[in-house]
């Protein structure tokens, strides 16, 4: 490393923040970590609830396309740090992971506090200086930051500066969002944030609204066109809410039906119903009327077409089609559900959006601002879940940091 120690300063106490400081102050540097809220990792615990999905243990060449449009500069950050990385490196906090029946990994104990409060523990010990209640609003070209504490403004110069004030969701957590502006100000190209992850809204009756909010519609394939038009289909379940649906299905397709809006300025889901049976078998199940049976009380019978499946399909398909055999057995196979928007981008799982990758090099370093590097979920990266979020996280982070590292020591990189 350089003769004297640099002056680090990494904005957000989030994951891609904290895996940065590590690197950092492990290469020897002075690190001062400052964040806005009382306490570091908020979004990471709130993971934890969910089980606290850390990575997956597909193999590498799929797990880089999840990343869509950005597979490749993200492909390079997890060539240096990846899913085993990342189950190594929990290892060493004392947190030995399991491989889910999807594939997905989790701490053994499916919880996120021992990790983060071991994390924290450590790196106080390595050296790593914590501020919260620290907001960051403002940076100039040398490097001068400004931030709002309970007892007023105050000003940091640092050596070289990494953001990782993460998207735009839950803002209550900590990452609002609120950064976006600050920084275009400085001259950062920063794409809009969009909600990933998220549910859509849709037109639902009062019966659908009233009588099955909540309930799961389980074991049905989507259809969906991509921007290069090609068709894909997956299995899997969704819960119809008030306002339309969500759930794990439904997050796995919300950038492809985010796109479709951006595009059209309308999206639709299209849904098989029965995807273990052909349209003719269904048809054949259907059979005829008992006398004096309901038309509900056959589809009920003859297919399991009941309650809030049959309700969806009644809220999307009209009258004539329920009440024709094929019409119906050809709409349950392709049930087209429009979707009217996306839910606000508070309530969505991630962000898209966010710093451009191509206003950086390669090292995640503003080419506009030298000495100021930006990681996590801030970037303009979007991922599913599976654990494939916070594992570009700490890539993206240990990527900054690198070149942080690099940029002390005044050494050329590519
Ligand atoms: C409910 C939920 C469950 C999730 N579960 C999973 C999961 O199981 N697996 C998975 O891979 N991903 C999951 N995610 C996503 C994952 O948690 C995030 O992608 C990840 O935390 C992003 O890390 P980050 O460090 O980039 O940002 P964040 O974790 O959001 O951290 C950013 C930090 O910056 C701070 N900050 C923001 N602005 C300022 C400012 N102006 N000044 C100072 N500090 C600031 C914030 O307070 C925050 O602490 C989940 C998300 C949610 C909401």
């Amino acid at each position: 490393m350089s003769a004297t120690p640099g002056r680090v300063a990494v904005i957000g106490g989030g994951p891609a923040g904290l895996f940065a400081a590590e690197r950092i102050r492990a290469a020897g540097h002075e690190v001062d970590l400052f964040e806005r809220m009382g306490s570091v990792g908020r979004k990471f615990l709130m993971a934890g609830k969910g089980g606290l999905n850390l990575t997956h243990s597909e193999p590498k060449a799929a797990f880089v396309q999840r990343y869509r449009e950005q597979a490749t500069p993200v492909g390079e950050w997890l060539h240096d740090f990846d899913a085993d990385d990342l189950r190594a490196w929990a290892r060493g906090l004392d947190i030995e992971t399991v491989i889910g029946s999807s594939g997905r990994v989790f701490p053994a104990d499916f919880k996120a506090a021992p990790l983060m409060r071991g994390w924290v523990r450590r790196l106080r010990a390595q050296g790593v200086r914590f501020h919260v209640h620290h907001r960051w609003t403002a940076l100039d070209s040398e490097r001068r930051l400004q931030f709002e504490t309970v007892s007023g403004h105050v000003s940091f110069a640092a050596d070289a500066v990494v953001f990782a004030l993460g998207g735009g969701s839950w803002a209550k957590l900590g990452s609002d969002g609120q950064w976006v502006d600050a920084l275009r100000h400085v001259g950062v190209r920063v794409r809009d944030l969009e909600p990933s992850n998220c549910g859509f809204e849709c037109d639902w009756s009062p019966q659908l609204r009233e009588r099955f909010a909540g309930a799961p519609i389980k074991s049905v394939c989507a259809r969906w066109q991509e921007v290069d038009g090609q068709w894909h289909t997956r299995q899997g379940e969704f819960v119809l809410t008030e306002n339309g649906v969500e759930g794990s299905l439904i997050y796995a397709l919300s950038a492809p039906l985010r796109d479709q809006f951006n595009r059209n300025g309308v999206a639709e889901l299209r849904l098989d119903l029965f995807p273990s049976q052909t349209r003719e078998q269904l048809r054949q199940r259907l059979g005829s009327p008992r006398r004096g049976e309901t038309r509900s009380k056959q589809l009920a019978r003859c297919l399991g077409l009941k309650d809030a499946r049959l309700a969806l399909v009644r809220d999307c398909a009209n009258k004539a089609t329920i009440n024709d055999d094929d019409m119906l057995c050809q709409s349950v196979k392709s049930l087209a559900v429009p979707l009217l928007r996306t839910r606000p981008i508070d309530e969505a799982i991630s962000t898209a959006g966010g710093v451009r990758l191509d206003a950086l090099d390669n090292q995640l370093m503003c080419r506009q601002l030298p000495g100021v590097f930006f990681a996590g979920e801030m970037l303009d990266w979007e991922a599913p879940t599976g654990g494939y979020l916070l594992t570009a996280c700490f890539a993206s982070g240990a990527r900054a940091a690198e070149g942080v590292v690099a940029w002390l020591q005044n050494t050329p990189y590519t």
